[in-house]
């Protein structure tokens, strides 16, 4: 496969959430799914009364890798840890700068809460798309509707509602997909492997799904001007071209794709993962990246290609027990190779790269080469840290611009 069409497949996103949204349960769910943690298939017979918790928790699958890569219908997806709990800022900017995309998770009952606010501001500051999960629709007094109100209001978000909910609370058990005009339910009690099963609209809903894929699509229209023009003749508007159109939208920051379910229920996993490789952007979508030469002045940009030299920015220094200290590098141009020589510009010295990993949740795989696109952990650095940009010695460049406040470290 030519690079240019991997990368068109790489998804690297952020999961932002106010504390006890869901983020950790969504984000282990995502795993299951994409088959990190098991194998959709190869349960063995008497599956359906397995205690899947428990299996896990003596697995003891813990996600605390600063990125994590998994799999999803033909397509890699690295989910980067954007710490949503913390009003200090730093780390969330740089975990913002070095996603491409992001999944707002949202606490059905509580809606829009402060912490989410927060790193949505942030988001918008460095114009990451986003699309939306509402969370909980189990949980004793959620309201759906409420929340999505609650995301234009707090958040002044353009939310293009693609699910409506089956039932809440105890009586939840799936969404109306509201572009293909179906149900998608997961009955009784869900196990984590299943799929979902594809139904008709629940006649009580067929009124308010049809309100609400007009809502929809004219929310589109006002955001896309091919929609508007189908839109305003009456014409039908086929699934592939809303489809396109809500991923023009949400790449261009003007509209935010909602979609709903509970993720501790396993009931609306699979069709989010769907709308992060539909609707959120690969590294080739976004603009290049801008810096700065040397100088501090002339800027510089660097393209996502392999043919353009080597720049990559360090987002997070980890220790691992085995392997020592873990520098975390978003690539943006051009070819890393282990044992190569390159330069921290930021710092103006040299530094050899020591062994590559790609991070999975529960291995790590070494790899010879990282490019354009990729996020890595990187063995040997010894000066760099975070916020350092790393590049080609004869193509140096500094991709840091933003300054931010050094942490106050109190000294007792
Ligand atoms: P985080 O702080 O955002 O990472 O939230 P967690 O994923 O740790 O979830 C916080 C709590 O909410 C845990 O007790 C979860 O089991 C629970 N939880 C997460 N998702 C759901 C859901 O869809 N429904 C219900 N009822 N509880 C959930």
């Amino acid at each position: 496969m030519a690079a240019a069409d991997a990368l068109a497949k790489v998804r690297n996103i952020g999961i932002m959430a106010h504390i006890d949204a869901g983020k950790t349960t969504t984000t282990e769910r995502i795993l299951f799914y994409t088959g990190i943690t098991y194998k959709i298939g190869e349960v063995h017979e008497g599956a359906a009364v397995m205690d899947w918790m428990e299996q896990e928790q003596e697995r003891g699958i813990t996600i605390t890798s600063a990125a994590t890569k998994c799999e999803w219908k033909g397509h890699t997806i690295q989910i980067i840890d954007t710490p949503g709990h913390v009003d200090f800022t730093v780390e969330v900017e740089r975990s913002l700068r070095v996603l491409d995309g992001a999944v707002a998770v949202y606490d059905g009952v509580a809606g829009v809460e402060p912490q989410t606010e927060n790193v949505w501001r942030q988001a918008d500051k460095y114009n990451v798309p986003r699309m939306c999960f509402v969370n909980k629709l189990d949980r004793t007094g959620a309201d759906f509707f409420r929340c999505v109100q609650m995301m234009i209001e707090r958040l002044n978000a353009t939310p293009l509602v693609l699910q409506i909910p089956i039932g809440l609370e105890g009586d939840h058990i799936g969404v109306v997909d509201l572009i293909g005009m179906r149900a998608l339910t997961w009955r009784g009690e869900t196990q984590k492997g299943e799929d979902y099963a594809i139904e008709e609209i629940p006649a009580d809903l067929a009124a308010s799904a049809a309100e609400w894929r007009d809502k929809l699509l004219e929310t589109l229209a006002d955001v896309d001007d091919s929609v508007m023009e189908k839109y305003l003749e009456g014409e039908e508007i086929a699934a592939d071209e809303i489809k396109a159109a809500i991923r023009r939208a949400t790449i261009a920051g003007k509209a935010n794709p909602v979609l709903c379910g509970s993720a501790f229920k396993n009931k609306g996993v699979q069709p989010m993962l769907d709308a992060v490789v539909d609707f959120l952007p690969s590294p080739l979508d976004i603009p290049a990246v801008e810096g700065t030469a040397l100088d501090g002045e002339t800027v510089l940009l660097r393209k996502p290609s392999n043919d353009e030299p080597f720049a990559g920015l360090a987002f997070k220094i980890q220790t691992d027990k085995h392997l020592g200290k873990l520098t975390y590098v978003r690539v943006y141009s051009g070819t890393l190779e282990s044992g190569s020589q390159v330069v921290n510009s930021t710092k103006d010295r040299k530094e050899r790269i020591g062994k590559i990993y790609q991070m999975h949740a529960n291995k790590r795989e070494e790899r010879p080469t990282a490019q354009a696109g990729d996020i890595i952990a990187v063995q040997g650095l010894k000066q760099t840290t975070t916020g350092d940009t790393l590049s080609d010695p004869a193509n140096p460049v500094i991709l840091e611009s933003m300054t931010f406040p050094e942490p106050v470290i109190n000294v007792a």
